[in-house]
């Protein structure tokens, strides 16, 4: 990964590699402990996977006094938290915000995130998140992950370096009136899209100091457990040589999603298979979640993911606006981008299309969405576009009379993005999951408790068993309302996996 951050082409081609993947069992299935003849290695807590998730439960189990022993199926550590942007959705009153000059408290947060997030989100969790998260955000600085004081207005994540911006939905109707606004993204202060790599190598070299064994090259393949059920170890595979490896305390698993386990995806989360640039690390196999499952873990919101639609930057994009087949709009243009995409893979059959005049549109070559359709007049662009008689027009001629007093009355639209689309030439941009460049990776996973322990289908722990990050269904939900949600969650989700592992009473000698 070289320092100028990672282009959408050098993504796709380094996305070639991922495998068609597993079913979600499969060859996962657990080993008994009375058949291990023979335990190669011991340690107190054995971490599978070496994300932020990972990193974040090592780090704790080692604090906490654990011999920990963090495994990775890959060449190379960091899995998809180094390729992303390193925003942390933090709030609350962090001492970045208080320093830019924005109060925020945990209960604003806590009514933003628990108010937009979808339907019946894991209050519990989101609710710990918030209290919590001051405290948080101070655990990442003191972890060496570098931040400044800065911040800016843009509505994308900041190529700039600075610190903090609105990652998300806040200024969004109808969320501006559910709390009160505040930026909570936190991104490591470095000019590019470089957050990611960052924060990883902050957490990876906080692992090795603290003395956490890390491991390359090495796969967990199966859970073995005891005959009462207590997860004792892992058997893993390095080369072609398989190794039963005993955690005294506990695994964790964090071994990220499973975008790239196509297989997968189709049956669980067909809406995400249609999206045409899986998003994630190589390693995204779906290998953790098939593990709990294979021990009796139960599973929540497999199908949701994040589905994205970058129709901006430039802001200036957000004065067109987005219809539907049948030429209406749905949402407010100014949403955020995986409020937007969600709408779009989930609520509109994967179609829909950007209409914009000479003021609005994009204002420089990009090839993230194919125009479909420019002509002078938005009756000519109706017709070669294809929509339904007269849909179009009227959809333009309602928009364009309140814009024109700067009101949206469908979906109150910031003001600063209202304009009527009144300058030729017109142009329809295809925002379809499988022809826009439409990013996709998956939510749903193990399901587990505050503490990250693994539950199961009758709500009790696994006992011996952790999980965190995006191998467990956590705080992002669809709709997605803020970037930063989800390594924001792998890492303070991770963290308690962490301290409960190594806080646990360990499996009989
Ligand atoms: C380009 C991009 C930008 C993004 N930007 C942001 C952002 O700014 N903020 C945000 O919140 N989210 C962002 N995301 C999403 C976010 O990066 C991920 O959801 C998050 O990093 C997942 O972290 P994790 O620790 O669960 O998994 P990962 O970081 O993917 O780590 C899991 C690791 O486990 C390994 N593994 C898999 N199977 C096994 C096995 N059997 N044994 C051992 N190891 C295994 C994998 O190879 C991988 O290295 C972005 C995603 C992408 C792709």
């Amino acid at each position: 990964m070289s320092r100028s951050g990672i282009g959408r082409r050098q993504l796709l081609a380094g996305l070639a590699g991922a495998t068609a993947g597993i079913a979600l069992t499969g060859n996962a299935a657990p080993l008994a402990a009375r058949e291990v003849t023979r335990w190669d290695e011991t340690t107190d807590v054995l971490v599978a996977g070496s994300g932020s998730a990972a990193c974040s439960a090592a780090i704790e189990a080692r604090l906490a006094g654990a011999e920990v022993l963090l495994i990775e199926s890959l060449p190379r550590f960091g899995g998809s938290s180094a390729m992303s942007g390193g925003v942390v959705y933090a709030g609350g009153g962090t001492s970045l915000q208080r320093a830019a000059g924005f109060e925020d408290t945990a209960e604003d947060m806590y009514r933003f995130i628990a108010g937009n997030s979808g339907g019946h989100p894991q209050l519990d969790k989101i609710q710990r998140y918030c209290e919590e998260s001051v405290e948080h955000f101070d655990w990442l600085v003191a972890q060496g992950v570098p931040y400044n004081n800065r911040f800016t207005d843009v509505k994308e994540l900041t190529l700039g370096d600075e610190s903090l911006y609105f990652s998300g939905n806040e200024l969004a109707w109808p969320a501006r009136e559910r709390s009160r606004p505040a930026p909570r993204g936190h991104v490591p202060g470095l000019p590019g899209m470089t957050g990611g790599r960052s924060l990883m190598e902050a957490l990876l070299a906080r692992t090795g100091s603290l003395g956490v064994t890390q491991r390359a090259s090495t796969s967990a393949r199966r859970l073995i457990v005891e005959s009462d059920g207590r997860v004792a170890g892992l058997q893993v595979a390095a080369g072609d040589a398989l190794y039963n490896i005993r955690a005294r305390r506990g695994v964790v698993l964090a071994c990220g999603g499973f975008i790239h386990n196509r297989d997968m995806v189709q049956r669980h989360a067909p809406a995400l298979f249609d999206c045409s640039a899986p998003w994630g690390n190589a390693g995204d196999l779906g290998e953790g979640i098939a593990m709990g499952v294979a021990v009796g873990a139960e599973t929540l919101r497999m199908h949701q993911g994040f589905a994205i639609t970058p129709i901006y930057p430039p802001e200036s994009t957000l004065a067109g606006i987005v219809v539907n087949a049948a030429g209406q709009r749905f949402i407010g243009e100014d949403a955020y981008y995986g409020v937007l995409g969600d709408a779009i893979a989930y609520h509109q059959q994967g179609k829909a299309w950007l209409i914009t005049d000479a003021a609005s549109n994009f204002g420089f070559h990009q090839d993230n969405f194919v125009a479909v359709a420019e002509a002078a007049t938005i009756g000519d662009l109706a017709v070669r576009a294809g929509f339904p008689q007269g849909a179009l027009q009227h959809t333009i001629a309602y928009y364009n009379r309140f814009a024109a007093a700067g009101r949206d009355p469908l979906f109150h639209k910031q003001s600063k993005y209202l304009a009527p689309l009144a300058q030729p030439p017109f142009t329809a941009w295809d925002l379809s999951v499988k022809r826009a460049f439409f990013t996709a990776h998956t939510f749903g996973g193990l399901h587990t408790d505050t503490d990250s322990r693994v539950l199961d289908s009758r709500g009790e722990w696994i006992r011996g068993l952790y999980a965190a990050g995006r191998t467990v269904a956590g705080l992002p939900v669809a709709p997605y309302i803020a970037s930063g949600l989800s390594v924001g969650d792998c890492t303070f989700f991770g963290r308690r996996a962490g301290v409960a592992a190594a806080g646990s009473g360990g499996v009989s000698a």
